[in-house]
């Protein structure tokens, strides 16, 4: 007796102990929360009335026991027996709402009814049992089971076979790790009422519910995969797995995006402590705007100051406010540790199935809309988002790219540069055009940075440097009177493995000498310290190769690094070059021309577009001149007339 009672006490035990770490881990708001803690209390009460009942009828059959207690008796009995027939009917409920099914049962009478019949006719039964005794009698008040009695395993059979159906015919939603998770709790259950019914003494059957729930506790309701832990809210695995369930199911929702687009520059120079206050704050913001606009909407953050608000069923129609409340919110300023920081959200709505009807749609603009687009400050919609020019091409950028090497789209420009010295053109920069059949002219700003990201970039470079170096080759170009032409060098090229090969071999293929080539590397790019790009730089620089330093004045001037590095001429940036009116920014410029003159430096001004501007230049000694003033880039022949002509009228 002692034995049996211990293991119901186990049960009470580590029932309260999983109660208390899924309430800690805020475990509570989503349906198969609020069914597993159910499950846990139904199960907890079923251990306390099992724990009543073995007690009292251990004082029944005692010297003690009168029939009074036989109220009592058939009391605790039925309520454990109610309690834990609820506890299948529990699991096969948990099962439907981890498939996020609710609305085909719902919806549909029949199975409602089949749903709730097996569990209504046992509980009707449990509750005549002690007028017709044939679950469970007492004689002699002694316990004995009833003709019945198996019928109440058969319900339970009932709930748990059909969960295990369920559970299989939605396979899809489910990892296999889950799945096998949430059946394997199934034989627990079933071996566990298998003991009890031979060995009835030994109740081990609560202690193998606790152990169950436990288990799904640590394996299917797993807080580190769907609660993020500094915001309470659920996270990126939860979001794509919530999102996936919604499209297999076919429901209508609606879902607000909140992308930022200066968190990581605001992260890089905030502490810890802030920038998880600033993502708590934002949390907060949404959830009283969940909570005044009773949404009951899903929240979610995925990461990088991401987040989610999820819009079902009737709700859906208060999306548009919601979103407009969510935006004025977060466009509000805060003061973290003492200091105010604005985060600028791109917020967008996109209803699906309307808008967006498949999951890696959803996924994949999410991801990056915002940097796709202009930031506007208002709520935009994910059907004018797809129907913006600019989201298609920047959506499209990769297969565009592909297809202009594939198809030879891509075209070499020059743009001449002009000596103040020599007063001619004595060089000029290869500049790479893209003319998309579609789309016309996309900038080489948007489509270098993508081709850098897929990789592109690599055979891209490699065919500017073979266009270059047929032109130089040529018997046209020998004409020009040119010293050199300038090759621009992305950041990812400066520390390609095989780069200074590539460009040997190219130079010795069209017998192309390597001062009559001059490689561009970007401020930017120059900045980032990486012993692969200084090795390429050496090795070029002692092979002849000389090096200029592109966009000088708009990234981390790091007058080391342009000490350090084999470069021979440095090009003042546009941006640098148009504050020219502005006094101070003049001082800077002289002195800036002065110092890398006295570091024996030639000097390149940039974006030069008026006479005075030459002149002005001219007048601080800087070496060359380039710009519209002259010309704007142009296809090879027309740069040859260009030069021609330019050599006729000197
Ligand atoms: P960059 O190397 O600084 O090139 C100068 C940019 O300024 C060119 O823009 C040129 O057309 C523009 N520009 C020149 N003079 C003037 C002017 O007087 N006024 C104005 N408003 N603009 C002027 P583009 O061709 O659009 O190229 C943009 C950037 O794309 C380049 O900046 C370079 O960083 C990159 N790029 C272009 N071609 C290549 C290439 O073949 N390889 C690599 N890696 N990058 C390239
Ligand atoms: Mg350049
Ligand atoms: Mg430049």
């Amino acid at each position: 007796m002692k034995a049996i009672i211990h293991f119901d006490v186990a049960a009470v035990v580590l029932l309260l102990i999983l109660l208390y770490t899924v309430i800690s881990r805020k475990m509570t708001k989503a349906v198969p929360d609020k069914i597993f803690i159910s499950l846990i209390l139904i199960t907890l009460g079923s251990s306390a009335a099992d724990i009543t009942a073995i007690l009292l009828d251990g004082y029944a059959v005692s010297p003690e026991g009168t029939e009074a207690l036989l109220p009592a008796l058939y009391c605790s009995h039925s309520i454990y027996l109610i309690l834990h027939n609820f506890t299948t009917v529990l699991y096969l409920l948990f099962i439907v709402s981890l498939t996020d099914t609710w609305h085909k049962l719902k919806n549909h009478w029949i199975l409602c009814s089949l749903f709730w019949l097996p569990i209504t006719v046992i509980t009707l039964i449990i509750a005549v049992n002690p007028f017709t005794g044939i679950l469970f009698y007492f004689d002699d008040l002694a316990y004995t089971r009833g003709a019945l009695f198996p019928l109440m395993y058969a319900v339970a059979a009932i709930y748990v076979v059909t969960a295990i159906c369920y559970l299989v015919c939605h396979r899809k939603l489910f990892t296999m790790r889950k799945m096998a998770s949430v059946v394997a709790i199934a034989p627990l259950l079933a071996i566990a009422m298998i003991v009890q019914y031979f060995f009835p003494s030994s109740t081990v059957e609560m202690y193998a519910n606790a152990l169950g729930l436990m288990f799904a506790s640590m394996t299917v309701q797993t807080a580190e995969e769907t609660i993020d832990s500094f915001t309470g809210l659920r996270k990126y695995s939860a979001y794509a797995d919530d999102m996936k369930k919604n499209f297999v199911n076919r429901k209508y929702f609606t879902v607000i995006l909140i992308n930022p687009i200066n968190f990581i520059h605001l992260q890089s120079d905030m502490s810890y402590d802030a920038t998880t206050a600033l993502l708590k704050d934002i949390a907060e913001k949404l959830r009283k705007v969940n909570r005044e606009l009773k949404l009951h909407a899903r929240l979610y953050y995925l990461d990088r100051g991401r987040f989610r608000v999820v819009l079902h069923g009737s709700y859906r129609g208060e999306t548009e406010t919601a979103a407009n409340r969510i935006n004025d919110e977060i466009k509000k300023k805060i003061t973290i540790c003492e200091r105010d920081v604005e985060l600028l959200c791109s917020i967008c709505v996109a209803k699906c199935p309307e808008e967006i009807e498949d999951f890696k749609t959803l996924m994949s603009f999410g991801a990056d809309f915002h940097e796709k687009i202009k930031y506007t400050g208002l709520v935009m919609h994910a059907d004018d988002i797809f129907g913006q020019n600019q989201f298609m091409l920047m959506s499209k950028l990769d297969d565009i790219i592909e297809k202009a090497y594939v198809n030879h789209k891509f075209q070499v420009y020059y743009q001449p540069i002009y000596s103040i010295k020599q007063k001619k053109f004595v060089s000029a920069e290869a500049l790479l055009r893209l003319i998309d059949d579609e789309y016309g002219f996309v900038s080489p700003e948007l489509f270098i940075p993508a081709a850098e990201k897929s990789g592109a970039i690599y055979k891209i470079g490699d065919y500017v440097t073979e266009e270059v170096c047929r032109f130089i080759a040529s018997e046209e170009y020998k004409t020009l009177g040119l010293n050199y032409i300038e090759i621009n060098l992305s950041a990812a090229q400066c520390t390609q493995d095989g780069l200074v090969e590539n460009i040997l071999a190219m130079l010795k293929k069209y017998g192309v000498s390597p001062d009559s080539i001059n490689l561009e590397i970007t401020e930017t790019a120059a900045a980032k310290s990486h012993s692969a790009m200084e090795k390429n730089m050496q090795k070029l620089s002692e092979s002849g190769i000389s090096f200029s330093l592109d966009d000088y004045g708009t990234g981390y001037s790091n007058i080391k690094r342009v000490v350090s590095l084999p470069l021979r001429i440095v090009k003042l940036d546009k941006a640098f070059v148009d504050e020219m009116n502005n006094p101070k920014m003049h001082i800077v410029v002289k002195n800036t021309v002065k110092m890398l003159k006295d570091m024996k430096m030639e000097i390149v001004a940039e974006g030069i577009e008026t006479q005075s501007m030459v002149e002005q230049f001219a007048a601080l000694s800087c070496d060359f001149i380039q710009g519209y003033y002259f010309s704007k880039p142009v296809p090879e022949d027309k740069f040859v007339e260009f030069i021609k002509a330019s050599m006729q009228t000197a």
